[in-house]
């Protein structure tokens, strides 16, 4: 999942091929998929020659295809552009020279620069600015010398660096689709074969789904087949049942996505405590033992993210370091490269991840396990590539979450960091205890309307704000931060989280006259120190919001929270959440999709 610490990149490809007509299944799969990106999108079909449509813009209407006739078989792209203008020529699937076949990918080919001067001097032509249509001419140099288009596709794959996932459509129905890296699915019914980036794109159509891993390819001609894309035999097909129940993608009559997934955060809270909280892999109970017996012994604990579950890893490492007194560290995926000369197979890693795809993550993990680090990954959907590679593979059931700003998996993700570290304290019963009564207090926040109407009033103030500070220590700080980024992200207003006990060293300079700062208070050890901060910015003018169990001299907003003890931090993000919810509102902005972020980011 993202936050704004970092540029997305992703996409998704969607193929099917049955009885049904074909732009109808891509354009609902594809619509399925935009959270993953969606500045542009394109959809070709095949009936005896391909037709393309490509769009700018979020995914539109069957009304957009006109130019599309009715067909069996089909690709569809949403792009995230890597490489070259958002235009629609650069829009994905891209045509083979003699348009016998259409090409889309998900990734970015490293080394694309290398491969297109060699094409160029072979004389090919390039019509975009992609990355892509390297691949697509690519296939077409090798085609010239092998028995068929799979084969070119096999060893055009084979020379690609980085991770890509593509999908070919040929003009008589075919479709082949190669992993390496970027997600890959296949599902299958009845003579209809789907392949997608996600299994919730399908999630109407089929109850099972075939994982390709790395390093594999699908070729489907009537008929599926699993290839290894380097020796190129043939695998057997395995299909999983996927827990499809909570995939229905429906705002139930909320206004938008991230408001019914925040109201679903009591709900996610209860599924850790709960009999469904097993392992993504086995259902094992006894998972969390052996797990907290390797925290235990591990040398050195790793807590790893990026964006938003960055910072949930940092809480995962605080709560670790307060309850089990376990020294651990949180890193941030995109930032870690000075830590992989001091990995080794006696240390412990955990990751949270609503994907479990997202890249800079993943690849950090490959180097660790290849260093014997033990993994332990936390994710949202299941079968992903995090939870596969992981020793200790936890699942968040927390149901798919759609708005591409994360709250309800945040939310799991810190209370499961809770509950390990409660463990490894040896009090699990007390932790469960804990989240029970967190839920309900979360629960009867969410539900009293006068909570909202103090958001929505305050929402509409800070939403005229140019900078907006947050402060927290110790159990808050990270919560503050993520405030920060949910801010920002809704928002697009410039926000600033700050350990509250730091902002005299330096960001006191910019308080003045009606500077908004949200400070964050529990009733813990660390209370009167922020409230001493609280004076220092209000002696310079600020406008203080608190957001604590009491009043406290020096508010000027109050948004009263429940005291929850230990797991205080957890019931504070909630109105942080409510807060840049009803600022995105207030402002007109697309809050499901905010600009220029994807949900998860699954090339680096
Ligand atoms: N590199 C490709 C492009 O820029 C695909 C990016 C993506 O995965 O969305 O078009």
């Amino acid at each position: 999942m993202c936050g704004i610490l970092e540029p997305k990149f992703m996409c998704g490809i969607f193929g099917y091929s049955g009885s049904k007509n074909a732009s109808e299944v891509i354009l609902e799969g594809l619509k399925r998929l935009e959270y993953r990106g969606y500045d542009s999108w394109g959809i070709a079909v095949a009936a005896n020659q391909i037709n393309l449509e490509k769009k700018i813009g979020a995914i539109g209407d069957l009304n957009q295809l006109n130019g599309l006739p009715a067909a069996k078989a089909g690709i569809g792209h949403t792009r995230w552009a890597t490489h070259g203008a958002v235009s629609e020529v650069n829009a994905h699937p891209h045509f083979s020279s003699d348009e016998s076949f259409v090409l889309a990918q998900n990734g970015i080919v490293e080394n694309y620069q290398k491969l297109k001067s060699e094409l160029d001097k072979k004389g090919y032509k390039f019509l975009s600015e992609t990355d892509t249509e390297v691949i697509v001419r690519l296939i077409e140099s090798k085609s010239q010398r092998v028995r068929d288009l799979k084969e070119a596709v096999r060893e055009a794959f084979l020379e690609l660096e980085g991770r890509n996932t593509i999908i070919v459509l040929t003009k008589d129905g075919q479709i082949i689709a190669a992993r390496n890296g970027s997600p890959l699915v296949a599902g299958l019914n009845d003579g209809e074969v789907f392949l997608s980036s996600d299994t919730l794109s399908f999630a109407p159509h089929v109850s099972e789904a075939l994982v390709v891993e790395n390093g594999q390819m699908v070729y489907w001609n009537g008929k599926l087949t699993l290839l290894d894309i380097k020796s190129d035999k043939v695998l057997p097909l395995y299909f999983q049942k996927i827990n499809f129940q909570n995939s229905k993608v429906d705002k139930e009559g909320y206004d938008h996505f991230m408001i019914k997934e925040i109201a679903e955060s009591p709900y996610v809270i209860n599924q850790i405590i709960s009999e469904a909280c097993r392992s993504a892999v086995n259902g094992d109970l006894s998972l969390y033992e052996d797990f907290v017996e390797e925290l235990k012994k591990a040398k050195d604990v790793y807590t790893i993210g990026s964006g938003t579950a960055g910072i949930a890893a940092s809480q995962i490492a605080f709560y670790l370091r307060v309850f089990a007194k376990i020294k651990a560290e949180s890193v941030i995926g995109a930032d870690i490269y000075e830590y992989f000369d001091l990995l080794g197979k006696d240390d412990l890693m955990i990751a949270p991840s609503q994907s479990g795809e997202t890249a800079d993550v993943l690849e950090v993990l490959e180097i660790a396990k290849k260093k014997g680090v033990k993994i332990a990954s936390y994710v949202n959907m299941p079968g992903s590539t995090m939870a596969r590679m992981s020793d200790f593979a936890f699942a968040a059931h927390a149901g798919p979450e759609i708005c591409v700003m994360s709250t309800k998996v945040f939310t799991s993700q810190i209370a499961w960091g809770y509950y390990i570290s409660k463990i490894a304290q040896g009090k699990a019963e007390e932790g469960k205890e804990n989240l029970r009564k967190l839920a309900d207090e979360i629960e009867d926040y969410l539900n009293t309307g006068s909570n909202h109407e103090a958001i929505k009033k305050l929402a509409k103030e800070l939403a005229r704000s140019k900078d907006i500070f947050l402060l927290g220590k110790y159990q808050n700080f990270n919560i503050t931060k993520e405030g920060m980024v949910k801010i920002i992200e809704g928002s697009y207003i410039h926000a600033h989280g700050i350990p509250a006990g730091d902002l005299k060293h330096y960001a006191i300079t910019l308080m003045e006259k009606g500077v908004p700062v949200i400070v964050v208070v529990s009733e813990d050890k660390t209370k009167d120190d922020v409230l001493n901060v609280v004076n220092q910015v209000k002696a310079r003018g600020a406008t203080v919001v608190g957001i604590s169990p009491a009043p406290y001299s020096g508010f000027d907003y109050h948004i009263s929270v429940s005291d929850t003890g230990e797991t205080s931090a957890i019931m504070n993000i909630i109105p942080l959440q409510l807060l840049a919810y009803y600022m995105a509102v207030e402002l007109g902005h697309n809050v499901d999709k905010p600009r220029n972020i994807a949900k998860s980011v699954t090339v680096k």
